[in-house]
């Protein structure tokens, strides 16, 4: 290595730890720099982009070091706040950058192996090829869409990177643009003269066009459009209105552009034309919202983070609109963080309303072209035209916010906040605190049902707590009503899955023209077949559920690993032919409720009929102009939506909820009813909630009647110091998976084992999960509980090395171990 070598620690996008060293050649030494991409060869054959994340002048001591193919960036699209972000998110949550940046950049943003390469038809050779050279540039002149494994594979090179380079060097070939960053900008052709004309010959030139009269139309019409020479400052002309304006095609156009009369030009969309934002005034709030964002203010002053604690309907948003429209005036950038794409809808009409263009969404039914989009835009960091608030799932945590000053983290008790699979498994309302801890911005939770752990850390002076018991306008807190399943079903009174109760209050409402919202768990009543001899189930091949039945497309399909299948003629058992569908899914009810009152019109929200991006906003936008008189809907329809013609709300079955084996299955229980009643009787009058279980006297069904979050939290906080569970202790969930279950087995034992050296009794397991096959991975897990005051920090470190120790060991090395910390 000469003297004054540089080399970059790369973050690449694998699921490997570390970071790689890589070169810079002399020539990129003024490109390279912290946070920007670049192309490097990684094995033998793949391409990545990397984010340079140091730059020093140590050689790596254990391996040869390659050097960095090209720069794709000319500014870095990484900030060193989102480096931070990143160490701690891989930190915290056991995963690797490699990892995070996947999760963290969309796309467009990242260059895989896939890479394609182009000739460059501007180039002359000059003679100073190799033969090699020579030889990639005549495959990649004759065909289209090289990459480099197949460059590889026409040219019989073992390694083609190096010529690649040497070729990209002498300008022969490019990576191609659509590669490089898979998006392209949006921009807008516009038209102008061309350079090499004066003002004062236009008039030679009209006449020039004597003969072409389509050509002189279009000048005319140019001349018009753009009032060049009476304008002092002409105006932009587009092709697209010179085109309609003058009547005429494209290719007349070109005809005046070939003559080097008018030039094309293209400019990138400006979308945020701030200056045409429709801006109204905040609604004024009235005293308890008043007194509430007074509170939160005070809380502030000493705490980062405040709770709003106010009951559904309690006007929690418009206080969120006030205090982003005080950061948005200082300058500020505000993350406005909400559980489920379905929200996003109803919310960033009434923030438009407000803060016209300056609102921003991010989220994954977004193609990843628009993602792009937001990311620059943010990037960009503009106050004229960047975002200045976005709206967004989880995933908008990543985005390169440089200015944050509020963070608000609204139904912070929904477990949607959590990423469950792939990598990096991080918890965005947890994460959110750390990413306002970086800008020195302040966050604010907001929710009626607190999540257990949020409240706790009010009661310890964590966080500021303020409340908000008064619903807007004093509307009555909606009238809940058990309707018992087992006194129905004994006196034989239920109408399929209703209640007599239920079922009265459905054709009330109905009659008085007014809505009826259903929920139904979502987890354990999937619709499955059964034999009705036998009792036998259609299961997955490679998972060991049974398959859930969907009518619609008369297909069981595993909701794991999407395997489906066509339902057997006949039981695999008894072979007896008598298959009947079991189980109440969101689809059996809507048909029963079809069969019951032919004339409503009915619709079901769940993940199947909201695939698509307008999906949701369909369904809700309908809802909301009355045209459904009954929404059938999984946890998605508990979720802050906010309805004016709601007066009965019907919660099919509580006991699943509650009965579902996980520690939180209370608390959760205690939220989605709190949560779905709330849908109930907003604007005009008391709503209706009947609640169908078949244990009414139920702690946890009580305290929802009651309204009773308090007395509820109280009874979970000492059970959960009891049976040693957050928010006492911390769990890491170690799972473990391979195809062979007697090798699993041995492997979880022998870590189970080691870790009991260090943590003794506060590890739990090996155990198989309920589901312990997933496309024919068989899973086990190891349950770690840590001390609150016990550094986590210490635990991982020696968590991370019994794993290592376990993966040393020749045939444990296929074992796949992940970690999850605070698993939900
Ligand atoms: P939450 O977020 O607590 O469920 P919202 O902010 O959605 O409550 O308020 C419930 C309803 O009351 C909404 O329709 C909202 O527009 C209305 N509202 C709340 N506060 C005000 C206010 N200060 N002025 C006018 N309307 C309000
Ligand atoms: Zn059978
Ligand atoms: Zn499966």
């Amino acid at each position: 290595m000469n003297a004054g070598s540089l080399f970059a620690d790369l973050i690449l996008p694998l699921p490997l730890a570390g970071l790689f060293t890589y070169s810079i050649p002399w020539e990129l030494q003024g490109e390279v720099a912290i946070g920007k991409r670049v192309v490097v060869s990684f094995g033998s054959k793949k391409i990545y982009s990397g984010i340079v994340k140091n730059i020093h002048s140590n050689p790596p001591e254990d391996y040869e070091v390659k050097d960095i193919v090209a720069c794709l960036d000319e500014k870095p699209i990484i900030n060193h706040l989102q480096f931070s972000f990143w160490d701690w998110i891989s930190d915290y949550y056991q995963s690797n950058l490699g990892d995070v940046y996947k999760a963290a950049i969309p796309a467009g943003l990242k260059l895989e192996s896939q890479t394609k390469i182009s000739y460059r038809h501007d180039f002359t050779a000059n003679g100073q090829l190799s033969k090699t050279e020579e030889l990639i540039l005549n495959v990649l002149k004759s065909s289209k869409d090289v990459n480099i494994q197949t460059l590889t594979q026409a040219s019989g090179l073992k390694n083609v990177l190096p010529q690649i380079k040497k070729l990209l060097e002498k300008g022969a070939i490019e990576v191609e643009e659509r590669v490089l960053s898979s998006y392209k900008e949006k921009q807008i052709k516009y038209v102008r003269l061309h350079q090499s004309i004066n003002e004062n010959e236009i008039g030679e030139k009209l006449n020039s066009l004597k003969r072409a009269k389509k050509q002189q139309e279009i000048l005319f019409s140019f001349l018009n459009l753009s009032k060049l020479g009476i304008a002092e400052v002409p105006e932009k002309v587009t092709a697209a209105e010179l085109l309609l304006n003058s009547d005429t095609t494209s290719s007349i156009l070109k005809a005046l552009v070939d003559k080097q009369i008018l030039e094309i030009y293209f400019e990138s969309i400006d979308r945020l034309d701030l200056s045409d934002a429709e801006v109204n005034p905040l609604k004024e709030l009235n005293q308890h919202q008043a007194q509430a964002i007074k509170e939160i203010r005070e809380g502030f002053e000493s705490k980062n983070t405040s709770l709003l604690h106010g009951v559904t309907s309690s006007g929690k948003t418009e206080i969120y609109i006030h205090l982003i429209k005080e950061q948005i005036d200082q300058g500020k950038q505000v993350l406005y963080l909400l559980p489920e794409i379905a929200l996003t809808t109803q919310i960033i009409t009434r923030l438009k309303y407000v803060f016209g263009n300056k609102v921003g969404v991010y989220h994954s039914k977004f193609n990843d072209a628009e993602r792009v989009e937001v990311y620059n835009n943010i990037q960009q960091n503009n106050p004229d035209k960047s975002y200045q608030v976005i709206l967004g799932v989880r995933s908008s945590i990543f985005l390169p916010f440089s200015n944050l000053g509020l963070i608000i983290i609204d139904e912070e008790h929904e477990n949607t906040y959590k990423q469950f699979d792939p990598a990096p498994r991080y918890h965005a309302r947890d994460a959110a605190l750390f990413l306002a801890h970086l800008h020195k911005a302040k966050t604010l939770l907001g929710t009626a049902t607190p999540a257990i752990e949020t409240y706790a850390n009010c009661k310890q002076g964590k966080y500021a707590l303020v409340e908000l018991m008064h619903r807007y306008q004093d509307i009555k807190m909606p009238e809940i009503l058990l309707a018992d399943l087992k006194e129905a079903k004994r006196k034989k009174r239920m109408k399929s899955i209703f209640t007599p109760e239920l079922f009265d209050e459905i054709t009330t409402a109905l009659e008085k023209n007014e809505q009826v919202i259903l929920f139904q768990n979502r987890r354990g009543y999937a619709p499955y077949l059964e034999c009705k001899s036998c009792g036998w189930v259609p299961h997955c091949e490679n998972c060991s559920v049974s398959l859930t039945y969907h009518q619609y497309n008369n297909q069981l399909t595993c909701h794991y690993c999407g395997h489906s299948a066509q339902p057997p003629q006949s039981c695999k058992q008894c072979e007896s032919t008598n298959m009947v569908d079991k189980g109440f899914g969101t689809e059996k009810i809507e048909d029963e409720l079809r069969g019951f009152f032919p004339q409503a019109r009915i619709a079901r929200m769940d993940l199947d009929t909201t695939r698509s991006k307008t999906a949701y906003e369909k369904l809700i936008y309908k809802f909301e102009n009355h045209e459904l008189d009954i929404l059938v809907g999984t946890q998605m329809v508990s979720k802050g939506l906010d309805f004016d013609h709601v007066s009965l709300v019907g919660i099919l079955n509580a006991d699943s909820m509650l009965n579902f084996p996980d520690f939180r299955a209370h608390e959760r229980s205690y939220q989605l009813m709190a949560q779905v009643s709330g849908r109930a009787g907003r604007k005009n009058k008391q709503g209706k909630v009947i609640i169908q279980t078949h244990e009414p006297k139920h702690p946890i069904i009580q305290s929802v009647i009651r309204n009773d979050y308090i007395g509820m939290y109280q009874t979970q906080m000492s059970e959960r110091e009891e049976f040693i569970y957050p928010p006492f202790y911390r769990l890491i969930n170690i799972t473990l998976k391979h195809k062979n279950n007697g090798l699993l087995t041995q492997a979880a034992n022998m870590l189970a084992q080691s870790l009991r050296k260090t943590f003794g009794i506060r590890v739990f397991g090996p155990q198989a999960p309920v589901i312990n096959r997933i496309q024919n991975y068989y899973i086990v897990n190891i349950l770690l509980k840590i001390e609150k005051k016990s550094s986590p920090a210490k635990a991982k470190w020696i968590l991370n090395r019994e794993a290592n120790n376990l993966k040393a060991i020749d045939r444990f090395k296929m074992v796949m171990v992940q970690f999850d910390v605070d698993p939900m």
